[in-house]
């Protein structure tokens, strides 16, 4: 299905104003926004306008009661500059399961890689060319029924812009649990990309911060032992030459798709993988053993962010150094040669189709 989009195209772009060499991370902001309203139990007013502030009253539910989903992903160019667009389907597909459980109505797929792509045609020179470097693209819905009574919304926007982002060099994270704190549960939110499930994060990470560790390492809510993943990273551990990551069919888990990426790359080269719970016992008495080689986290920001220290109570478990881990590098060096279009062996690349109107 094709739609028609309403373009009002910038009258300046903001692009001269862009050190692309030295360029904060979601802080700026491409020339034009995707906008769309939910109205009338249908999507329509398809539009590309300037990205501009917006204004709501101030009973827009979402304020009130969080009714928001996001997705991010990452549009990369190929050395003759075509903006190549990575599992964006994949994306499509994740917004509307964020969007069943959060009762906010689907958005067609067609809709979403025609805005995506629509978007990036227009904002093509923001796409920086340096190495590891991206145009970051934040799809987004959320309520806009102004009224103060519990109860899905019935009027919706879904939004997409952009923000380039420079290479930024992952700094390897210090990880903790804080089995305090919950991030998800059976029956609960934790697959979901909704807005309320990292409000709900914010404190513990703070505290997580105050005793020195980068990122929270979350535990199952029930028996505080078993492995969920780690900020907005999915983690994976490799113990005596296997792969083991936990499986996310329980939904608590947000199911990446630079996990699911990684997986492939991994099984596609013969690796031994286990996805399987796990707890944090057992990579304790790994690590004691001398078998824990690696640990990493796995998303869009990062590909693959190295683990250097988890700690767990009084235990803190300094891991291998970062030069030998052969395995997550062989995978980041996989998605970073898809990425700039050497190579595509899973048909996970999408190319520009330029607006017919
Ligand atoms: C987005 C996200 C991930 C990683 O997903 P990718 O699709 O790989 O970027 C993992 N965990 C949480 C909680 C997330 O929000």
């Amino acid at each position: 299905m094709n739609y028609t989009i309403k373009v009002r195209p910038t009258m300046k772009s903001r692009i001269p104003t862009v050190d692309f060499n030295n360029i904060p991370f979601g802080k700026v902001f491409s020339d034009h926004i995707f906008e769309a309203d939910y109205i009338d139990g249908e999507w329509r007013n398809f539009t590309i306008k300037p990205f501009e502030r917006m204004s709501f009253s101030p009973a827009n539910m979402t304020l009130h009661y969080g009714q928001a989903i996001f997705e991010g992903l990452k549009v990369t160019s190929d050395k003759d500059g075509n903006p190549l667009f990575l599992r964006l389907k994949e994306h499509a597909k994740r917004l509307n399961r964020s969007a069943d459980r959060m009762a906010i109505p689907e958005v067609p797929e067609d809709l979403f890689k025609q805005a995506v792509m629509q978007l990036i045609d227009l904002d093509q020179d923001w796409i920086p060319q340096g190495e590891d470097t991206a145009l970051y693209v934040r799809p987004f819905v959320f309520a806009a029924d102004e009224y103060l009574g519990v109860r899905p919304s019935d009027t919706y926007k879904f939004m997409v812009f952009t923000c380039p982002v420079g290479a930024y060099y992952a700094k390897p994270v210090r990880i903790t649990t804080m089995p305090e704190y919950v991030r998800a549960f059976p029956g609960g939110t934790g697959y979901a990309k909704a807005a309320g499930n990292y409000a709900g994060s914010l404190r513990p990470m703070l505290e997580a911060h105050k005793k020195g560790y980068d990122q929270v390492m979350w535990l199952d809510g029930i028996e505080k032992k078993y492995i969920h993943e780690c900020g907005t990273m999915n983690l994976m551990f490799v113990i005596d030459g296997t792969i083991v990551t936990p499986p996310t069919e329980t939904g608590e888990i947000l199911s990446g798709i630079t996990r699911n990426s990684v997986l492939t790359i991994f099984k596609n080269a013969g690796y031994n993988i286990e996805i399987r719970p796990i707890t944090i016992d057992e990579v304790i008495e790994a690590h004691k053993a001398g078998k824990l080689q690696e640990a990493f986290g796995t998303g869009t920001a990062a590909v693959i962010s190295q683990v250097a220290t988890i700690a767990h109570g009084d235990v803190v478990m300094d891991l291998p150094p970062i030069e030998g881990r052969t395995i997550s590098r062989f995978a980041k060096a996989e998605i970073i040669a898809i990425r700039k279009g050497e190579k595509d062996p899973f048909g996970w690349i999408e190319k520009l189709i330029p607006a017919t109107v």
